[in-house]
């Protein structure tokens, strides 16, 4: 494994953003050998949302998760099984479990596993206003935010920061990216996928009482209900404590809203309304959610950028890629980026400008084409799973009684399950990639 030369292990790296990309940028940098890395961060603490990936980056930071061994496709109106996907060859072929865990779990893993890095110096509270400049030598407006808790203490004054490499891993609503489209005068406009989601959580507690959903607490599955053009996907996550439902259905509440609207609170009554026909045993579940708990998620993505490169400044995760979330790839998408991007850094022949923008430019080519296809196929996804009524609707549920008839050695309508999907997905180590082929990329640049 490469590790940085005495010229470039003390650069000033500058990351935008301590979700899941920029917290891994900064963990697989320090771990690399890089000395000076500076997070901003506008929150004061960590998400708190589930999600699905593979164990590897869970055993990262001994992390705690599930395990899933399957997949159980539902019809949503009658409860009638319309596959079930065996996952548990999955540690078999990749050598890690299929797991799923508590976002707030992996956030916290990286956190930690950065604390526990010298080189790295966390700035929360702070936002990034502006990128000001991306080479030779990148610079930006940090805003600090004043205290939580109405102290009354003024903020301090928003002040100039100026590195040699700086990541923009700030999310959906990147400003790096709007600032780096206006400076190459790039444009990528916003997709409205006119779908949206309520995220819900009910405790062990709330299931435990009722046998039917207690036997879905503690099975090793993944449920998804699909109606028409809505589904409700559910997994067990933090040891079987909480259970996880993320819908998705058509958009109605934001479409009139400005672009800027991501969530709302939802109301409970027109939660129930849009799955009023899904079977009892979901009706029971959604009548769970207390009144004034209803979070409703807009879904949006953005159009392929041009390049996620300027000068010195790199994006990363959502920034340059969001993605709908029928893959589970997002966060685990910036995850690669952030390995990517140490493993390349890495190997920094000098510290000059040139170089930088050169590697940098290596991250995007092991990067960009796959991110963009696992968006795409995440697309594919939501539009095999959200049918109406008719032929295509026809073509996936025959699909799907083929797959049952098989013994689930088919093709999956749902990209997610399907073998092939998974060997993409799972079987493809980015990092490896940019280890071994980093002087052949570098010089073909
Ligand atoms: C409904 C839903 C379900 C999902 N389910 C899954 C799943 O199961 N599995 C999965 O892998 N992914 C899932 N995702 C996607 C996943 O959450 C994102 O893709 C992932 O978090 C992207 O990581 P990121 O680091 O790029 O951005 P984020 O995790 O959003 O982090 C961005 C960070 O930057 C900070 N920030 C933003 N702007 C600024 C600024 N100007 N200055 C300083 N800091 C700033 C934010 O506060 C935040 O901490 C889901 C998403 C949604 C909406």
């Amino acid at each position: 494994m490469a590790s940085p030369s005495k010229d470039t292990r003390s650069l000033k790296i500058c990351i935008i953003g301590a979700g899941m990309g920029g917290l891994t940028c900064a963990l697989a940098l320090a771990k690399d050998g890089f000395e000076n890395i500076h997070v901003y961060e506008t929150a004061s603490n960590l998400g708190t949302v589930p999600g699905r990936w593979m164990a590897g980056w869970m055993r990262w930071h001994g992390m705690a998760g599930s395990m899933l061994i399957g997949e159980r496709a539902i019809e949503g109106a009658t409860d009638t099984e319309l596959a079930n996907v065996d996952l548990g060859y999955i540690e078999e072929t990749y050598h890690y479990p299929h797991m799923v865990g508590h976002r707030h779990s992996l956030a916290n893993g990286l956190y930690n596993g950065c604390l526990a890095q010298k080189a790295i110096t966390f700035h929360f509270r702070t936002g990034v206003q502006r990128v000001l400049s991306f080479a030779p030598n990148p610079s930006f407006t940090a805003v600090p935010r004043p205290r939580d808790g109405g102290s009354g203490e003024p903020a301090p004054d928003p002040y100039t920061v100026t590195c040699d490499i700086l990541l923009a891993a700030d999310g959906i609503k990147s400003v790096a990216r709007v600032d780096m489209l206006k400076a190459l005068n790039h444009t990528a406009s916003v997709i409205d996928s006119q779908q949206a989601a309520y995220r819900i959580m009910l405790t062990r507690e709330q299931m435990e009482c009722d046998a039917d959903l207690l036997a879905l607490i503690d099975a090793e599955a993944v449920t998804r209900w699909i109606g028409e053009r809505r589904h409700i996907i559910a997994y067990p996550v933090s040891n079987k404590r909480i259970y996880n439902l993320s819908t998705t259905q058509p958009d109605v509440n934001f479409a009139a809203a400005p672009s800027e609207t991501y969530t709302t609170q939802g109301s409970k009554s027109a939660m129930l309304e849009v799955f009023g026909d899904f079977c009892p045993l979901v009706l029971k579940m959604l009548n769970m959610v207390p009144e004034g708990e209803v979070c409703e998620w807009k879904l949006r993505i953005h159009e392929p950028l041009q390049t996620w490169i300027a000068g010195s400044v790199a994006l990363v995760g959502d920034a340059c890629h969001p993605t709908l979330p029928h893959m589970a790839q997002g966060a685990a998408q910036a995850i690669e980026d952030g390995a990517v991007l140490g493993a390349v850094l890495a190997q920094l022949v000098d510290a000059s400008p040139e170089s930088i923008n050169k590697t940098l430019r290596v991250y995007e080519k092991i990067r960009k084409e796959r991110a963009e296809m696992l968006v795409e196929l995440a697309a594919a996804s939501a539009r095999n799973l959200h049918l109406g009524e008719g032929k295509a609707k026809e073509e996936r549920d025959r699909m799907f009684k083929e797959l049952r008839e098989k013994g689930g050695k088919a093709p999956v309508p749902d990209k997610w399950a399907d073998a092939d999907v998974q060997k993409i997905v799972y079987g493809v180590d980015c990092v490896k990639i940019a280890r071994e082929n980093f002087t052949d990329m570098y010089n073909s640049i």
